[in-house]
């Protein structure tokens, strides 16, 4: 990956006293060298990225402490990589984005869950949940309660991320289990500043190896009859032992309000939000000190009844502000209570929205409305006018607009190798008639807006040929695959091209070859080219995937006998391609790997070294495409094939010609899906290829002043 973490590396050899400033995400990243963390592991994806990526570029460091670090596969390999702590006392953290990746994990999960640590393990957790995730819409709490895993959710505040970080490990030592930390996307981001304590080097570690396996010890293993055992540990031993553990350490947290017959109890990765929805109301301060008591949880599972009883005992009233459904912690306050005779009426659900994120406006209506209920007499004046007016500004919006804005979904960035590979589908679905596609997680999932619009179902990361499997049978024309390489090496390889190739089955995949997990933030996986071909590339201005073909010797060494490699950006192959895997007589799986170097990481690499060259006074050349407005005949259809942002329209110059031409803005990186495109759907011919040249020298302006004679031959000024 092109982009550096140098800053950020240089952030975890912070010591004793020293002020960490940054995000919550690397303040976990800091927290877990400072708790002896021995190894680390993970799969990239949003929010929790950073921690992988800061880690894999910090190597040097991590071995000089002697802490592991693994770059896994997918997220079933991270939380297998936690197996390392059900015998021996090593430290251990995965991460992964939920709830997909907790999926993927679900089986090593319950397999680790089953016998239990010795060692500290800890799970940090993307939860991508609410407005700007990515993912479908479920809480990692159904994993937690399934399989008997402790759940924390901290406040978001840094110094208290890194205690819960340190005290997971602890917690999770005294229980034997496992434990999750869940990190909402703002929760990830949040920036703010901690005094740092030393980093601790692991006692046992790649720097001091044990020469002894553990003894073989049968009632580790999640087998039966030991499994037996495990599940009624879980329930005699391990929580109990958990909710000891979260008591006598204070993990929750109980804050004081002016009175004490009413009180809320949060989720501590939405306190943050909830003291602001409190502020709105003039309920509390910017520090959330105010009129309403709280019960901060920072460990959603499991919870102490105790610590439930004694908060909910004496008051008229809770309200429990729980993200997402269904409302687990609530169902199990209410059963907690129940069981021990506590009648304290408890809302929530019934007040505030079942689904959706929680956002400060979502909480302050659902607290406007328990405390009209429950304290009448409390003014929320200033809140209900904030309110009153957010949604007069909606209305009074709503009225003026015509019709709604259309939505701005995200789209492939400029001069992307994949949008030329759904170019050539559209072209090729003009000649042969509409295909099922079966697509895939990936920036290729771009497809499925418009111009595009190609892509029936996404089952999961890699899993697009797996999931055409019963479609196939059913359709009279042969159905198509898309996969990213990301997908491939993830899951696709595995699921989809093995049993494909099992059963025999007629499809036809594509493999966008782009080098890198372009969506999760451009991390290496095996198919990226290495540093030596970058190198070469560059100096050449070439294309590089070619140069790794790990995919390829996959695909043939498994028995993939009908496999063609094709430029990306080669529209007219792509197109002649496709059509002849969809009307060959060979009735197998046939594979189409397309080739072209993901745009964004090109750049990130070509843009300093040209900007270099530029600034020693060395010839550089940019190309850039146009349009000749005079020609453009203003059908747009360039626009509708290609979807690239920067081909865009502006007024014709012509008095005679009413609709705006098309042209090209100056973000154009000259990927030259523009000339394809007009060459293999016959577009008019109004497209240029320019050459912006830095520093010409004397070839360039010798062939400038030619051009310019004989130009003005046949335009005489
Ligand atoms: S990150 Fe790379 S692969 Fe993804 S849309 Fe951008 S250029 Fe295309
Ligand atoms: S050549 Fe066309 S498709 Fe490629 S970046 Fe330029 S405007 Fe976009």
């Amino acid at each position: 990956m092109e982009v550096s973490f140098g800053r950020e590396a240089q952030a975890l050899r912070l010591g004793q006293g020293e002020v960490f400033r940054g995000e919550g995400i690397l303040a976990i990243t800091k927290a877990l060298l400072q708790s002896g963390v021995a190894y680390v592991g993970g799969y990239q994806g949003a929010p929790v990225s950073h921690l992988m990526d800061v880690l894999v570029q910090s190597k040097d460091y991590l071995n000089e402490l002697g802490v592991h670090v693994e770059a896994c596969a997918n997220e079933a390999a991270a939380a297998a990589m936690l197996g390392a702590s059900i015998h021996y006392p090593l430290r251990g953290a995965v991460t992964w984005k939920s709830i997909v990746g907790t999926n993927v994990a679900a089986d090593a999960l319950s397999n680790l869950a089953s016998p239990g640590v010795v060692g500290g393990t800890l799970i940090v957790i993307g939860e991508d949940y609410g407005e700007g995730a990515s993912v479908i819409q479920e809480r990692t709490t159904a994993f937690a309660l399934k399989s008997s895993l402790i759940l924390l959710d901290p406040r978001p505040e840094l110094g208290h991320m890194v205690r819960m970080v340190e005290e997971a490990f602890a917690l999770s030592e005294a229980s034997n289990t496992p434990v999750m930390l869940q990190l909402r996307i703002r929760a990830c981001h949040v920036r703010g500043s901690f005094v740092c304590k030393d980093n601790v080097a692991p006692a046992m570690s790649a720097r001091h190896p044990t020469e002894v396996p553990a003894p073989f010890d049968y009632t580790r293993l999640s087998h039966p009859p030991s499994t037996y055992v495990h599940e009624r540990r879980k329930s005699d031993e391990r929580l109990p032992a958990a909710r000891r553990y979260v008591v006598d350490h204070r993990l929750n947290e109980t804050l004081a309000g002016t009175r004490d017959d009413l009180g809320l109890i949060v989720q501590g990765g939405l306190y943050n939000s909830l003291v602001r929805a409190l502020q709105q109301l003039g309920l509390a301060d910017a520090f959330g000190d105010g009129t309403l008591p709280m019960l901060v949880l920072n460990v959603t599972y499991p919870l102490a009844a105790a610590e439930i009883r004694d908060f909910c005992l004496g008051k008229r009233a809770v309200l429990v502000v729980e993200e997402g459904q269904p409302e687990f912690i609530e169902q199990e306050i209410m059963a907690v209570l129940r069981r021990q005779d506590v009648n304290t009426p408890i809302h929530g659900k019934d007040l505030l929205p079942m689904a959706g994120e929680y956002t400060v406006e979502v909480i302050a209506r659902g607290l406007a409305a328990f405390v009209g209920r429950h304290a009448p007499g409390l003014s929320l004046a200033a809140g209900e006018a904030w309110l009153a007016a957010n949604d007069a500004r909606r209305a009074a919006v709503a009225a003026r607009l015509a019709q709604p804005l259309p939505a701005r979904p995200p789209q492939f960035c400029v001069g992307c190798p994949e949008r030329p590979v759904f170019a050539a589908l559209k072209l090729l679905q003009g000649d042969i008639g509409r295909v099922h596609v079966a697509a895939d997680i990936g920036c290729h999932s771009f497809a499925s807006f418009e111009p595009f619009s190609s892509g029936h179902t996404i089952l999961g990361y890699g899993m697009s040929l797996a999931s055409r499997a019963g479609v196939s049978p059913a359709m009279g024309r042969r159905t198509l695959a898309i996969m990213g390489d990301g997908g491939f090496w993830h899951n696709g390889l595995l699921s989809g091209v093995q049993s494909a190739l099992f059963n025999g089955d007629d499809a036809v995949l594509v493999i966008l070859k782009n080098g890198y997990t372009s969506a999760t933030g451009t991390q290496e996986i095996l198919s990226t080219p290495d540093a030596e071909s970058k190198a070469h590339a560059q100096d050449k201005h070439e294309s590089l995937v070619h140069t790794n073909v790990a995919i390829e010797r996959t695909l043939a060494g498994i028995g993939v006998r009908w496999l063609r490699t094709v430029d990306s950006y080669g529209v007219d192959a792509m197109r002649r391609t496709l059509r002849e895997a969809f009307t060959t007589d060979f009735a197998g799986l046939k594979v189409i790997v397309a080739e072209g170097e993901c745009q964004l990481e090109r750049q990130r690499r070509v843009k300093p070294w040209m900007a270099r060259l530029a600034r020693s006074g060395e010839r550089t050349v940019r190309v850039k495409y146009g349009v000749d407005e005079d020609t453009c005949s203003g059908d747009h259809s360039c626009i509708r094939l290609s979807g690239c942002p920067t081909l865009s329209l502006k007024a014709s110059p012509d008095r005679l010609r009413m609709d705006p031409v098309a042209t090209v803005l100056e973000g154009c990186v000259g990927c030259g899906l523009c000339g394809e495109n007009a060459h293999a759907a016959t577009l008019c011919p109004s497209f240029y290829r320019g050459e912006v040249i830095r520093h010409p020298n004397w070839r360039d302006r010798l062939a400038a002043r030619l051009r310019h004679s004989v130009i003005a031959l046949f335009q005489p000024a």
